[in-house]
């Protein structure tokens, strides 16, 4: 069956605490949804500031293919007439095609928060909706707190759907704005409206139990057709329902159409997308769409994996446009290694002794601290070393560093010197930098930048440091993991060390070999004949 997808993410997903979008953020939103095939796109709330108000005025100009852009407001206050109501004039103004409206279904709210009789509440829904729907509006009504409302007084509830339906609600949607409910009672009340009203059902569900994906799910089993979400799950306080899951699950367990099979493999790509324009890092665990939903990590995991992926994966990974990814680590048994080896073509390349001493070097190194799953460019290099025996393209003979800080500012200043032997001599540098692994990258680019020009191009994304013992405080191990990128790929490399100048060094050095040993076996642009042996 047909299921609507209603993505509030340029609405209900902004009131999430971390999540802010400029209108140029939200337009490129709006188009990367209309992409993936969500029926409806929820922009803003156009009477509550011009930032939404903007966004709709340029929405026009998107020329959507396939999604209707819906504006949100509330129904009209009880002291205005409809028509002069400013924030219904609002929503009209804005131009789109669709408009949701939330009108209040729980008695607790009509008396407390309005201050209004039960009556008057039901004349607000009806002379809304109506005057929308004059205006040849598709008119979707939330019915906030449907169910939180439906439990105190069932008959107001569904009153207030009636005063809805009456006046040509295309939609009713029934909201747990609370999140509280759980799946069970919210498919009995779903059920009972659905006996009771033709036409499109809808839900918008909150995560506060953790359960909105499950709520969304079991509404479209009780006769829902319509479902409000975001991608990421994005929204107020722990967020609306993860719409990405919703769609997955809908498409791939349930056999209901949503975005259809095709736009599906887009899915992990798009909710990146979104990720990316809200500056926050996608979650890897996250169902469907995380780096890690597809990865495996103990050894009986992998060799089953490979054998038949089902065993130990609920989907295909490229339904979604995700991908398997197979991790190394201590746990990692034989088949790890080379599932790894044959992603990076060199499967062929070393034989069993060979493979045998590399596993022990990776169970050596996560012992110590490394995390070579995190660190894919570490273990790369550990591979291309074992190619490589005795190849050493630079060796570093020692290295400095030194900060000052002082001044009423406090303004610290580092310098660094660094002295390695490469295939044509002895290199030596010194360098100030913005702070002491700035000052020590300086140095080693210094260094090698005759003989390597190509290292230039190397550049550091990411930085994170981890204490690896906290109970011996300042004095802990510390793992650095640092991700780089060249113009055509990125990677990241690790050290461990008690000293953090130690480890982040490692992490540096490791990631100027890789791209150099690349570059010798690849392009053929570093010779062998100029590694140091
Ligand atoms: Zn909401």
């Amino acid at each position: 069956m047909k299921i609507y997808t209603f993505d509030t993410t340029l609405r209900d997903g902004t009131q999430g605490e971390l999540v802010s979008f400029s209108v140029d953020d939200k337009l490129l939103i709006a188009r990367q949804l209309d992409e993936l095939g969500i029926d409806y796109i929820e922009g803003g709330w156009p009477g509550s500031n011009p930032k939404d108000k903007e966004f709709f005025r340029r929405a026009v100009d998107l020329k959507l293919g396939h999604a209707k852009v819906t504006a949100f407001g509330s129904t009209r206050l009880a002291k205005n007439p409809v028509q002069e109501d400013r924030n219904v004039r609002a929503l009209v103004e804005a131009n789109t095609p669709a408009i949701s409206i939330f009108g209040k279904s729980w008695d607790l709210h009509v008396k407390r928060a309005l201050g209004i009789s039960n009556e008057l509440n039901l004349t607000l829904i009806s002379d809304t909706v109506c005057f929308l729907k004059q205006h040849g509006k598709e008119v979707i009504y939330d019915a906030e707190h449907f169910f939180d409302g439906y439990r105190a007084n069932p008959d107001y509830a569904l009153r207030t759907l009636e005063a809805a339906k009456t006046c040509g609600a295309d939609v009713l949607c029934l909201c747990d704005t609370n999140g509280g409910t759980l799946p069970s009672r919210l498919s009995e009340i779903v059920q009972e409206v659905r006996r009771r009203f033709d036409g499109v059902i809808g839900i918008h569900p909150h995560n506060d139990s953790e359960l909105a994906v499950a709520n969304a799910l079991a509404a479209v089993e009780a006769g829902a057709t319509h479902v409000q979400g975001c991608l990421n799950g994005y929204g107020e306080r722990t967020g609306n329902a993860n719409l990405a899951s919703v769609i997955a699950n809908l498409e791939l367990k349930m056999g209901h159409e949503t975005i259809g099979p095709e736009k599906l493999t887009t899915l992990a790509s798009a909710c990146r997308f979104i990720a990316e324009l809200a500056n926050l890092p996608l979650p890897n665990a996250q169902p469907f769409v995380g780096r890690s939903a597809f990865a495996h990590k103990g050894g009986i995991h992998v060799s089953a994996v490979l054998k038949d992926s089902a065993t130990y994966e609920h989907i295909k990974p490229e339904t979604v446009g995700n991908r398997q990814r197979v991790l190394v680590s201590d746990l990692s048994g034989r088949g790890n290694v080379l599932v790894k080896l044959d992603q990076h073509g060199m499967a062929g390349r070393l034989d069993e002794k060979a493979r045998a001493e590399l596993l022990e070097r990776i169970k050596q190194m996560e012992y110590e601290g490394y995390e070579l799953e995190a660190a894919e460019g570490a273990f790369e290099l550990l591979v291309r070393e074992a190619l490589n025996p005795g190849v050493h393209l630079f060796e570093v003979d020692s290295y400095e560093v030194s900060t000052r800080a002082g001044g009423a500012a406090g303004e610290s200043h580092s310098e660094a010197s660094v002295t390695l032997r490469a295939q044509d001599g002895v290199h030596s540098a010194t360098a100030t930098g913005h702070g002491p692994f700035d000052a020590l990258h300086e140095c080693l680019r210094k260094c090698l930048s005759k003989l390597y020009p190509e290292i230039a191009g190397v550049r550091l994304t990411d930085y994170k440091v981890r204490v690896l013992d906290s109970r011996k405080g300042t004095a802990a191990k510390v793992r650095v993991l640092i991700e780089w990128s060249d113009r055509h790929r990125s990677w990241s490399t690790a050290g461990v060390s008690d000293n953090v100048i130690a480890a982040s060094w490692k992490a540096l050095v490791d990631a100027i070999r890789l791209e150099l040993m690349r570059l010798m076996e690849r392009d053929g642009s570093v010779e062998p004949a100029a590694a140091v042996r």
